[in-house]
Parts: structure tokens; sequence; C-alpha cells
């Protein structure tokens, strides 16, 4: 069994604030080391994105730390995708045939906020904001801190304590990633996608009712590119803007005030007459980069371990990247409640585990984009997914269309994935030449999903 020990985590973002509140849950003292200001006392600083869809996973490990009630009240149901086409006209696709699952928006800064302050009112746990990690010595288990001083300069910070394990949950550019490359012969693959993204705020009306429907993610999608917007607690919209970085339609030939106005004007027309100082919002807000990292291990030495983005960014396609970080607490933490020997066996069958789920995910969430931006308004796929739908009904042991399996259950993500991508070859065939549901061969159906889909995923 592992003694109590006493734990650095680099990252007081999602990751690093939930996973603070499991380790101490099991009696070990904490530091976490922030780079940014204390969310607690201030207003929200900007992040990469400023709402989140949470579903089953992030739910779940939530509810491990009891967290969930409290979390709900400040989330928002999305049931579904709302469809905006170039017309204007809209139509509503449900997430699930089951209307008790959808999922639900939430503000990064809202979430991450009361997780920090579980954090504070936790003993053993400790909070160093403005502390950045420098680098890390992986050999003597030495993180180098400095502290930023509000004369604009920095100082060297010590921690109240060596660490007896260092946990990266730093985001994708990690610190600990890095020492981990550089030291320890860790070979890292990070692919970015030619596609950024860009905020930009729809507010609510003067009333202060909403401008869009409230309960849904919607999207507009137009082929190479697409905007979503997901809703806030006060009513606004945060609106993405996904599209190429450079070329003909992108985000380099927005270049001027009246080539923003005028490709709103034409590609989403409905949705330019909402967005008020649609310009200037868009030249003040930067443009992301969306990349996937690729980490076939997690684990150094028992000493020091990376989870959530630090070990494996996705994009944001399937909305899983913070699901995917919070339920890397919930597998680690199943682990030491079986009470394993050391820390070297519990973060080493942690890596050996969760490397395959975190492709997996990786994988599913460009496809999703592919889904999102180019699919959701073609007929084939359509057919497709209301058979997924009409099969879930009949076998609701058996078939569980993909997008349910991610965002509704917690099978691991590659288990997910295999029975997806069976599925999918599954969908393809009954739906080969058909245009409508009432012309499926159901006798086939059944034998198709009794001879190729398991049964029972949790
Ligand atoms: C546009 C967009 C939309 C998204 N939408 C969704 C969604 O709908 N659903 C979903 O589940 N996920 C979504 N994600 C992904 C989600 O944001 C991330 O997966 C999640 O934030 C990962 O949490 P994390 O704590 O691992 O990393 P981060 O959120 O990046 O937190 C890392 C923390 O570490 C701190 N830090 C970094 N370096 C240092 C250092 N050297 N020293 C000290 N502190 C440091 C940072 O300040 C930060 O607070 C989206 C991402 C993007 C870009």
């Amino acid at each position: 069994m592992i003694a109590s020990s006493h734990i650095h985590i680099i990252g007081g973002g999602l990751a690093g604030s939930l996973l603070s509140l499991h380790l101490a849950d099991l009696g070990h003292t904490v530091e976490v080391f922030e780079k940014r200001r204390d969310l607690r006392s201030a207003s929200a600083p900007g992040g990469r994105s400023i709402n989140l869809a949470i579903s089953a996973r992030g739910l779940a490990a939530l509810e491990r730390i009891g967290m969930a009630d409290d979390i709900l009240s400040i989330t928002i149901p999305m049931r579904g995708r709302m469809i905006h086409d170039l017309d204007g006209s809209t139509h509503l696709q449900p997430y699930s045939s089951n209307p008790d699952q959808f999922i639900r928006s939430v503000s990064r800064a809202d979430l991450n906020r009361k997780l920090l302050e579980a954090s504070a009112q936790y003993p053993g746990i400790e909070l160093h904001f403005k502390v950045n990690a420098e680098s890390v010595d992986l050999h003597s288990r030495t993180p180098s801190y400095s502290r930023s001083l509000e004369n604009g300069g920095t100082e060297s910070f010590s921690a109240s304590q060596k660490p007896d394990v260092i946990f990266g949950a730093d985001g994708a550019g990690s610190v600990l990633r890095r020492a981990m490359v550089e030291q320890a012969n860790l070979s890292v693959d990070t692919s970015f996608l030619e596609h950024g993204y860009r905020e930009l705020t729809i507010h609510p009306n003067l009333d202060g009712s909403p401008k869009l429907p409230i309960e849904a993610l919607h999207i507009w999608p137009r082929g190479g590119f697409m905007l979503i917007a997901l809703p806030n607690m006060d009513h606004s919209f945060t609106c993405t803007l996904f599209m190429p970085h450079s070329g003909s339609v992108s985000f380099e030939a927005l270049d001027r005030p009246d080539a923003v106005d005028s490709f709103f004007q034409n590609q989403f027309p409905d949705v330019w007459t909402l967005l008020e100082g649609l310009s200037e919002q868009f030249s003040a807000n930067p443009t992301g980069h969306l990349g996937t990292v690729r980490c076939p291990f997690w684990n150094y030495g028992g000493e020091a371990c990376l989870l959530g983005d630090a070990a494996h960014a996705v994009v944001p396609f399937f909305g899983q990247g913070m699901n995917c970080a919070f339920e890397d607490c919930t597998v680690l933490r199943q682990l030491l409640d079986d009470l394993p020997e050391s820390w070297h066996t519990a973060l080493s069958d942690f890596s050996a585990n969760r490397v395959a789920d975190a492709y997996a995910i990786a994988d599913m969430a460009i496809s999703n984009y592919i889904e999102m931006r180019d699919l959701v308004n073609d007929g084939e796929y359509k057919l497709r997914r209301l058979l997924g739908f009409e099969l879930e009904k009949r076998f609701p042991d058996r078939f569980i269309p993909g997008y349910s399996l991610v965002s509704f259950h917690t099978i691991p993500y590659s288990e997910a994935k295999a029975r997806a991508e069976e599925q999918e070859r599954l969908l393809r065939d009954l739906t080969a030449g058909k245009k409508e549901i009432s012309e499926i061969d159901w006798l086939l159906a059944e034998k198709l999903v009794d001879q190729s889909m398991p049964a029972n995923p949790r």
C-alpha cells in the first residue's frame, strides 16, 4: 500500500484541480502550482474556449468526488444539434432517441472556480497562483518554479516541500511532458489541424431573453468551415468559428472589417444580425490553434505522471477533451483505491490502461469534425442516423449509436470506437441504395445486429 506522500501538481486548470481533490481524499498532501491568477478572486480571464460541453464521463468523475449536483446547477441542457441552413431554416437533431440523454453547456471559468473553491477548503491542499513551472529535473525529482510579480517581473519560488510524485496537468504545452521528451526518451506525436478557431459572443436581448433557442448546440455547417454556438447561464451564446488558417476562405482572408462583415452576411445571414459589434469582436479575439498530442507513455518511474491535455490534447469536435481529462482522474482513483504496492505500479498501470483510450478519442474527435461541418445535412448520413436510433429502440442492449457510446456511457473510448466502427459498417450495409427508413429490411437488420453486436455495453 502506498504511504501518505507529498504531491506536486503542475497546473490548476480543470484536470489539476479535480486531481488535487482525489489525492487529498486519499490522505496525501498536495501542492498545486498554477501560472494564472486565482480565478476565485478576479473576474474570469479569457480562456481558450469560454464554455464546454460536459457529458457522462465528466459528470461521473464529479459524482465520484461528490460535486456533480453542485456543477449540474451551473449547466444548461443541450438536447440536440440545431442545424442552421444558409436560407435561415433550422431543424433540431436530438442527440439520442432517449430524451433523458443530452449533453450540457458549462462555463469553463465557473467550473474551474468551483473545483478550486473545493480544493481550497480541503485539508492537505495548498494552492499557489501566478506560479509557473519553468522546468523539471526528472533525475532529482525537482521542479523549478517562478512567481510573477505585480511589477511584471518574476522571482524564483520555493515549494513547501520536495515532491514524492509530480503530476503534469499543465495542458497541451506541458512542461513536464517536455522534460520527459528531453530526459526520458519520450517520443511524442503532435499534429495540428489546418483549421483554427475564433470565439465571438451573441449577447442576450435587452430584456435578458436569449436570441436563439437556449437548450441546443447550434451549428451552421458550411462544408469546409462551420460556426457553432453554446448557451451560457446569462442567456448569451459563445460562438466559435472553425475554418482554415489560410486559403481563399480562411482567417487569413478575413483581414479587414468589411471582409468579415460580408463573409458573415453571406454565409451566416441569420446570425449576422445577432452579432453586435461583429468586426470589433472579430479583430479583438485571437485565432486559436487546434492540435492532437499522442503520447505513448505518461509515467516516469512512478515519480512523475502526465494527465489531461498534457497527456492527450485532442481537437474539440466531440466535446470530450475535458471529459477525458476528468475520466483520467476517475481511472487513476480506481487504481489507487485498489491499494497498489507503489506509485510505480499505480502509475504504470494508469498509463498502460489509458493511452489506447486517449488515442481512440483523438481519432473519433477528428472524424466528428468532418461529420459536423460536412455530413449533418447529407441525406445518406441522416438516414444512417435515423436507422441507428431505430436500431437502438429495437435492440437497446446491443445497438447504441457511436455518439451515445462516447457521450452517454462510460465504456472505454477504445471499445466505444471499435463498436462504433462495426455499427457504422452495419448501417452502411443496411442503407445501401435506400432513401427512406421504410425501405429497411428489418429481418436482415435483426440478424446482423445479433451476429455482430456484443450485448450490454456499460
Ligand atoms: C475551442 C475548444 C473547445 C473545447 N470544447 C470542449 C468541450 O465542449 N468539451 C470538452 O470536454 N472539452 C472541450 N475542449 C477541451 C478542453 O478545453 C480541454 O481538454 C481541457 O481544458 C483540458 O484540461 P486540462 O486541465 O488538462 O488542461 P488546461 O485546461 O489547458 O489547463 C492547464 C492548466 O495548467 C496551467 N499551466 C500551464 N502551464 C503551466 C506551467 N508551466 N506552470 C503552471 N501552470 C501551468 C494553465 O494555466 C492551465 O490552468 C475544448 C477545447 C477547445 C480549444
